[in-house]
């Protein structure tokens, strides 16, 4: 069955053997999070061999992500590892407590205290624990605990309205972003990115640490604080693709908010050409159980249905009883969504201008092959934009994107209704045509008779330079 969503999952424990990646890949897995937050940079190193190893094996690429930690604020450590909290006792934050106990806790972030003010109200622990600030006093925060329970070590804090002002990539991210260039990984997430500047640094910091390995990561913004929302079209046009984070968001703008901006931040990422990855908790209770809730069968859906690129699994994959099952799971719910899925193209379109002539091809072929009613759109592509631009707009004609480039095929794993394959292109225009055609009709997307839709640039092998429209029936004189 052909799926145009893509697979995103983290992997961890649950997920590090070479035999379970491979039944992961072949289940349906497009791009591999490897989640900095935890784990060793030895793991990392580890993980990714074993899924480049496990890629090999299943004969086809996959992407991997490097997910940076970011300035997560969080508790310190307690004597006994946690404590319990009751609702209406005093509870303090101190940044300069080195063990807590029952009355108090540290801090990781010193300068917290600095950031707050008496009736701000910290959420802890993904919102479970709510205490409201009573006064700040040096380094110690005091607050009443509004809603209790049980706090154990290092549990996140977020502020509700958000207006943390740590920067956004801390010391360690910085040292992860060069574990991660030297593991040769496609995409690097951005955690709590509050504006464009925050993604600029970034992109610099990936660059001059991939320069070594000849590699420019995709850049991907985590959208999970609320200052990020008003800065949204700045981020998008400093990022290459963004991830709806709603774990963390829910908590800074309030969980009934978040739908109607997982749907906004989608349609802002595809209007702008970028890619966008939906997040957090979409399959949470195949954690523990061998079938989705009705509700996760509806969000995965409902994303698909919103337009996103992909949707990704969490600790369900990393540390869940059942990740190759919940890949399966995941991409029959997202087939299924797409076929009820109306083309939006020719709307799209009304008084679209265009500029560039490779995007005026990539245009013009999607058009084509939407009316034409075409089995395929085959790009010959150097760098992936072509298909990018054309993922941006829904239609069921599937776009098979060939490249000589190896990182453009990781690259293209996430884009939706792409799929990337490798090509060798001839320096000859017609036969790298050929060829491509070949490529795709010897793996069964397309048989004879069927008509298809090629694009290609000439002179070859320049990125950017698409300019040329062909379409052929196949197996009839070319
Ligand atoms: P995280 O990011 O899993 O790294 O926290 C995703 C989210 O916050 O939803
Ligand atoms: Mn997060």
């Amino acid at each position: 069955m052909h799926r145009a969503t893509k697979i995103v999952a983290t992997i961890g424990p649950a997920s590090s053997t070479p035999e379970i990646l491979l039944q992961m890949i072949k289940a349906g897995l497009d791009v591999v999070r490897l989640n900095f937050s935890h784990g060793t940079a030895d793991d990392h190193r580890q993980r990714a061999e074993y899924v480049r190893e496990a890629a090999r094996q299943a004969g086809r690429e996959v992407a991997i992500m490097a997910d940076l930690q970011g300035p997560k604020i969080r508790v310190g450590k307690f004597e006994n590892g946690k404590t319990t909290l009751i609702p209406g006792n005093p509870f303090v934050l101190d940044s300069e407590c080195e063990l807590g106990n029952d009355d108090r806790v540290g801090l990781d972030y010193k300068d917290l205290p600095r950031d707050l003010k008496p009736g701000d109200v910290l959420l802890l622990n993904d919102g479970l624990i709510v205490l409201d600030v009573v006064r700040v006093l040096g380094s110690e925060i005091h607050t009443t605990v509004k809603i209790g329970g049980e706090l154990s070590n290092n549990k996140g804090i977020n502020r509700q309205g958000g207006g943390l002002t740590a920067p956004a990539l801390t010391a360690k991210d910085m040292e992860d972003i060069r574990t991660a260039m030297s593991l040769g990984v496609d995409f690097v997430a951005v955690s709590f990115p509050k504006n464009a500047t925050d993604m600029e640094m970034a992109r610099q910091l990936a660059n001059i640490a991939g320069a070594p390995y000849g590699i420019k990561p995709k850049m991907i913004a985590k959208i999970e604080r609320a200052e990020a929302i008003p800065a949204l079209q700045g981020i998008l046009d400093a990022s290459d693709g963004i991830m709806v984070a709603r774990g963390d968001l829910a908590v800074e703008v309030g969980n009934a908010a978040v739908p109607a901006l997982q749907k906004r931040m989608i349609r802002m990422a595809r209007e702008s050409n970028k890619f966008v990855i939906t997040a957090t908790q979409m399959m949470e209770s195949m954690i523990y159980a061998p079938v989705p809730t009705r509700a996760e069968v509806s969000d995965v859906a409902n994303a698909v249905l919103d337009g996103t690129d992909a949707v990704m699994l969490s600790a369900e994959s990393a540390a869940g009883k059942y990740p190759v099952q919940t890949i399966e799971t995941m991409a029959a719910i997202c087939v299924e969504a797409e076929k009820s899925e109306q083309s939006e193209l020719d709307k799209d379109f009304l008084d679209r201008t265009f500029t560039r002539i490779d995007q005026s091809i990539a245009m013009g072929a999607l058009f084509t092959a939407f009316h034409l009613g075409a089995k395929a759109i085959v790009a010959l592509t150097e760098s992936g934009s072509t298909a990018l631009w054309m993922s941006r707009h829904w239609t069921h004609v599937p776009i098979f994107a060939l490249t000589p480039r190896v990182g453009s095929e990781r690259a293209m794993a996430i884009y939706r209704n792409v799929t990337s394959l490798h090509l060798d292109t001839s320096s000859d225009r017609d036969t790298a045509l050929q060829q491509a055609l070949e490529t795709v009709v010897s793996k069964g997307y397309a048989s004879r008779g069927d008509m298809v839709v090629l694009t290609v640039g000439e002179p070859m092998g320049q990125a950017g330079g698409t300019n040329t429209l062909k379409i052929v029936r196949v197996g009839e004189p070319y």
